[in-house]
């Protein structure tokens, strides 16, 4: 066991497109030492009936999340949910709306493949991904490179799926506002995640004048020195900061899990929140 308290707050398990089952996300934390964890699965919460009652009966400290997808001004951004009441309405109305979402926006992008001359079929992207997770671009990818049409899952976004090439779609967005309004209506803290990945500044500006609750500060393997700025402006806000791996198994092998955490006072204050929730 580790000395040190780490607790790794951004993972994906198979319910979005990380490859390990939640049980084996559990386990896993257990191996690296880490003494607490949060499963963010894109836009669902599926992956937790199962994952709080392995947790428990390990007695390890499994914090709610969901990471949201949303867009400003066409770039991409995405808020994590942390601490939130698992049963409020408010989040399992914004889970379904994204549901149907990306059921709109990955049939365009099928569409637009097929345009290009690529023989795919929703069917067959759809059986990719386990029954009620999140579907999106990455099992799209996988796809394409099962079929030989790109080399590997990179060339899918940069010829294929990324933003603005040959076959991306926007899509409906669910917006900004309505994400934080939902998380806090569900009493969770809402989180800047990988702030910086976000390519263009004024639409941080935009998301440090909005209601957060705190930024993902520590991310990945990404140095101390591009880290310190995201980390000054939390403090500066008084917001929380968090941190954690964005663990996707082996769709993402260069990102091991507990790469990047949160300390015990860190977590202790979202897992305490976590169990004042109503039941
Ligand atoms: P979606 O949620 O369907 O819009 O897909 C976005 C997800 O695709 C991200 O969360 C990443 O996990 C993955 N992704 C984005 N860009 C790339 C890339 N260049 N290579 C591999 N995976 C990517
Ligand atoms: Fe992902
Ligand atoms: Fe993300
Ligand atoms: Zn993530």
């Amino acid at each position: 066991m580790s000395e040190i308290f780490r607790a790794d707050l951004h993972t994906h398990s198979y319910f979005s497109d990380g490859t390990c089952s939640p049980e084996e996300l559990i386990d896993l934390a257990k191996e690296k030492g880490l003494q607490g964890l949060s499963i963010t699965d894109h836009d669902t919460q599926e992956a937790y009936p199962r994952a709080f009652l392995y947790a428990k009966e390990r007695n390890f400290p499994l914090l709610p999340g969901i990471e949201f997808s949303t867009s400003h001004r066409k770039e991409s951004v995405h808020i994590l949910c942390y601490a939130h009441n698992p049963k409020s309405v408010a989040i399992q109305k914004l889970c379904a709306q994204h549901k149907e979402r990306r059921r709109e926006r990955n049939s365009l992008i099928i569409a637009r493949l097929q345009k290009l001359g690529i023989p795919i079929t929703e069917e067959e992207v759809a059986g990719r991904v386990k029954s009620f997770g999140t579907m999106g671009r990455p099992h799209i990818g996988q796809l394409l490179v099962q079929k030989g049409v790109v080399s590997d899952l990179k060339e899918a976004f940069s010829r294929y799926l990324g933003e603005g090439k040959a076959a991306y779609v926007e899509g409906v967005i669910i917006s900004l506002e309505e994400t934080v309004a939902s998380i806090h209506e569900a009493r969770g803290k809402a989180v800047i995640a990988h702030p910086m990945l976000i390519q263009r500044s004024n639409v941080l500006k935009t998301l440090l004048e909005m209601p957060f609750d705190g930024i993902e500060g520590y991310y990945a393997e990404i140095s101390a020195e591009i880290e310190a700025p995201y980390i000054e402006k939390a403090r500066k806000k008084g917001w929380l900061i968090t941190g954690g791996s964005d663990f996707h198994g082996l769709n993402k092998a260069h990102n091991p899990l507990g790469s990047s955490w949160v300390d015990h006072k860190t977590f202790t204050f979202l897992y305490e929140h976590y169990l004042s929730q109503p039941a």
